[in-house]
């Protein structure tokens, strides 16, 4: 690392934090959309850890997290060996109305960033082009990352292990490697982890191109998404428990001897696991019936293949469908709202994963 660290408008020296601004795009009212970034830059030498949140403008606690995560390290920068680079804000329109996606194109901010390994047949979009800015950047200086979101109301927090492919950008060796970098990053933070939808699932939802995708798939850097808990409010347990984890991730990777004083210890406050076996992310089990959704389990419970987790009943109360579970795994959230129409998920949950992490990209687009 050189001694300055300069990202956007922030410039710090050693031993010193700098506050300044990503410039993303021009408004056509006139003025400059800008990422407010934050530089904590340690007296020694180290690896350089970025922490963004705000991709998804309602998801609050993330937002807080990279803040608060920035000031942490901060407090203890005359020890810090390395430095922190924060973008609390990904998704500033977003964040304007409190909504998930900006109004550049209404699509999600999360799936635009770079894919070397996509061919193009037309110019990027407004927020692609945002987002390859802020890629760029991160691209230039990070050797990890966390990226803070939340999940649905109630959610418990966890940490996403993106699958790493291999293929054009790496060996089958190199992404093992690069595995074993992001397994122990995803298990610094303390929560539970769940590996992304399997491989097909993968390429096809374009998480490739998520900020912790494309910094994993594309720069090779090993990144994880954290998710803390529910929209729109900052949850002080998922904070707390964000900003541990990011310092514990700190201390891993040799930022930090130990975490600053006040920080709580990573994994407090927020539940384990509650399986031993490796989990992945799933969107389900969906109602094949339309009909108004009683749930029958609760964030947190462990559930085996066939059990029933939701009842879906007629609007005068009778039970027309038991909606089971697919797999054995657990609870991380339940679906809002009472209303189901057939094909949607009560649940999102963590199953038993028996796929592999490290995947042939060819593989995960058939
Ligand atoms: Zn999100």
């Amino acid at each position: 690392m050189d001694d300055t660290l300069a990202v956007g408008t922030a410039i710090a020296e050693p031993g010193e934090r700098a506050d300044g601004w990503i410039e993303a795009t021009d408004l056509p009212t006139g003025g400059t959309e800008r990422l407010p970034v934050i530089v904590v830059n340690g007296a020694a030498d180290g690896p350089v850890l970025w922490v963004t949140g705000g991709v998804h403008g309602d998801e609050a606690t993330g937002v807080a997290v990279a803040q608060d995560a920035a000031a942490s390290v901060d407090d203890a920068s005359a020890e810090l060996a390395g430095a922190v680079v924060s973008v609390p804000v990904v998704n500033p329109a977003g964040l304007r109305r409190t909504e998930r996606t900006s109004y550049y194109g209404g699509d999600d901010p999360n799936r635009y960033f770079p894919d070397t390994e996509r061919g193009d047949s037309r110019p990027p979009e407004t927020q692609e082009r945002i987002d390859a800015r802020l890629f760029d950047l991160l691209a230039e200086s990070a050797d990890l990352l966390v990226d803070c979101h939340t999940a649905q109301a109630g959610s418990m927090p966890f940490t996403i292990r993106d699958r790493v492919l291999y293929g054009q950008e790496r060996t089958e060796t190199e992404a093992a490697a690069l595995a074993a970098d992001l397994d122990r990053l995803a298990s610094a933070l303390d929560l539970p982890v769940l590996t992304e939808y399997p491989a097909e699932e993968y390429v096809e939802q374009s998480l490739q191109r998520s900020t912790a995708g494309a910094a994993l798939n594309t720069a090779g850097i090993p990144a994880v998404t954290a998710e803390l808990g529910g929209h729109r409010v900052v949850e002080e347990d998922a904070r707390t428990a964000g900003v541990a984890g990011i310092v514990a991730a700190a201390v891993e990777f040799g930022l930090l001897d130990s975490p600053p004083a006040g920080v709580a210890d990573a994994g407090d406050g927020v539940p384990d696991a509650p399986v031993e076996y490796a989990v992945r992310r799933s969107v389900g089990p969906r109602v094949e019936e339309a009909g108004l959704v009683r749930h029958r389990v609760a964030v947190g419970d462990t559930v085996d293949a066939g059990e029933v987790v939701a009842e879906v009943v007629t609007p005068h109360g009778d039970v027309v469908e038991a909606v089971e579970s697919e797999r054995d795994g657990y609870v991380i959230a339940r679906s809002e709202g009472l209303a189901a129409y057939e094909g949607q998920a009560v649940a999102s949950m963590a199953v038993r994963d028996d796929g592999d992490v490290v995947v042939p990209r060819d593989a995960a687009e058939e």
